[in-house]
């Protein structure tokens, strides 16, 4: 059984098809897509119909913060990153399980919503506070599970493995939720990966938190442990996102962060190094080569003063790269992606600052450019099977409404640049997941339900 779509404008690696016709097997994968309308009954698809993309970095739970700590008193005279983490931490020592699920829950319906159909989900709250195995020791792994599946969006869940409070430290209170022995670790993975027989859309990936929490030695053992268990496996980092960060490493291990995975354990396109925001030149020149993604959270490092990633250099060293939304101060594909392009166009006073001019004469379009980078780059990351609507890659579509402010006028040139760069209302207006529609008309089914129990969680939180 296979359904056949016509869209009005059908997004293509190279360009648009007007329309363009999609055919979708009964397991929601893309059978064929071609210009010329096949036999049988055809579902016509008014808008723009691009690829769902995905967004290479969260912590769900941290949606709570957002909006929480942006004033000053007199005791945070400095804030940054790491006054930000003592109240991250607050939030963690009084989490449940419960209130894990309800938040992720509300986060994958807002980025579905905005288009994204796969989240990479960074996850390090473990264990009870104090550090205590709950019964099932993969039990926050399953509430985010859960929230995946109760959403419909896909997910690569990153356990994350964590030991230490900083380069040669021990941890502290709050992070006993995060820690597992390499073994104990390997064996999380293991059970995770059982988890992929119900949910067709989940795929295990590795993380490592950072250069600071994890040693050498513990580094290098899980991800052997890991490639024995997937030679595919995605590995990702939390890597250079503070000048602070890069001093303690550079003190500790004798090298920059990124020198020291370049030559110490090696890159190459299966990692993501997430945020990747202070990087010198040789550092550019060895991770870009490597076929890495940087994982650049836009907004997340604004409201962090994390720095600015030097984006133009790593794009001009040919350099991969993708977009997550962190601690989700917003989950808006566009958002992320201007923050991005326009926040150069501040500092470096020049206008389309990654496009360039082919000598063809073709225009290149940076909506479309910033886009098509971010969607190659998220796939990569998640190793969902999507990131294009060709035959053979999952049926995750998304349908830019005509009709929103935002496009009205528009046409297939100028759609994205309109999207990403030129207009507030969201025109994300139907979603579909491996074949099938998980928001139609800007709503999901279980919308209500979502909302009451984010808002029953953080009730929750207010008063313990
Ligand atoms: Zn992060």
């Amino acid at each position: 059984m296979t359904t056949i779509y016509e869209v009005e404008h059908l997004h293509q690696p190279d360009g648009w098809l007007s329309p363009g016709y999609l055919e979708v097997d009964a397991g929601g994968t893309i059978l064929s897509v071609r210009a010329d309308r096949p036999g049988g009954p055809v579902h016509h698809l008014a808008g723009f119909g691009v690829p769902g993309l995905s967004n290479l970095h969260s912590h769900a739970f941290q949606r709570v913060l957002a909006g929480r700590t942006e004033f000053v008193t007199a005791a945070r005279a400095e804030d940054n990153l790491w006054t930000w983490r003592k109240e991250m931490y607050r939030t963690v020592d009084r989490l449940t399980p419960e209130d894990y699920e309800a938040i992720a829950a509300l986060v994958y319906l807002e980025m579905l919503q905005f288009g994204m159909t796969a989240v990479c989900e960074f996850h390090y709250v473990h264990h009870q506070p104090g550090g205590l195995r709950y019964a099932n020791a993969a039990e926050m792994s399953d509430r985010l599970i859960a929230a995946a599946s109760r959403t419909g969006v896909g997910m690569t869940i990153l356990p994350v493995l964590y030991a230490h409070g900083g380069i040669g430290k021990p941890v502290v209170d709050t992070q006993k939720r995060f820690v597992h022995s390499v073994d104990d670790y390997l064996k999380l993975l293991d059970t995770l990966r059982g988890r992929r027989t119900a949910n067709r859309n989940l795929q295990v990936g590795l993380a490592l938190h950072s250069l600071r929490a994890v040693a050498a030695d513990e580094a290098k053992a899980a991800l052997a442990g890991m490639r024995a268990m997937d030679p595919q496996a995605r590995l990702h980092i939390h890597v250079s996102e503070t000048t602070h960060e890069v001093d303690e490493v550079q003190a500790g291990l004798g090298a920059r962060p990124v020198q020291w995975l370049l030559d110490n354990i090696g890159l190459g396109p299966e990692w993501c190094l997430v945020h990747a925001t202070h990087l010198d030149d040789s550092e550019i020149a060895g991770a870009a080569a490597s076929g890495a993604v940087a994982g650049l959270c836009p907004l997340t490092e604004a409201t962090m003063g994390d720095g600015f990633f030097p984006l133009v250099e790593w794009h001009d060293a040919g350099g991969n790269w993708g977009i997550g939304t962190d601690s989700h101060y917003s989950t808006s594909t566009a958002e992320e992606l201007r923050i991005l392009e326009c926040g150069k166009r501040l500092e470096l006073r020049r206008r389309n600052v990654i496009a360039r001019s082919e000598a063809d004469g073709r225009e290149t379009h940076s909506g479309r450019l910033l886009f098509d980078i971010a969607l190659a780059g998220g796939e990569q990351c998640s190793a969902q099977g999507g990131g294009a609507l060709v035959a053979g890659r999952r049926a995750d579509l998304v349908i830019l409404d005509p009709n929103s402010p935002v496009l009205l006028g528009h046409g297939p040139q100028t759609a994205l640049d309109a999207w990403i760069l030129g207009g507030t209302r969201n025109p994300v207006r139907d979603v579909m997941v491996a074949g099938r529609w998980v928001i139609q008309g800007g709503r999901h089914a279980d919308e209500e339900r979502i909302l009451g129990n984010y808002l029953a969680a953080v009730a929750r939180l207010k008063s313990r």
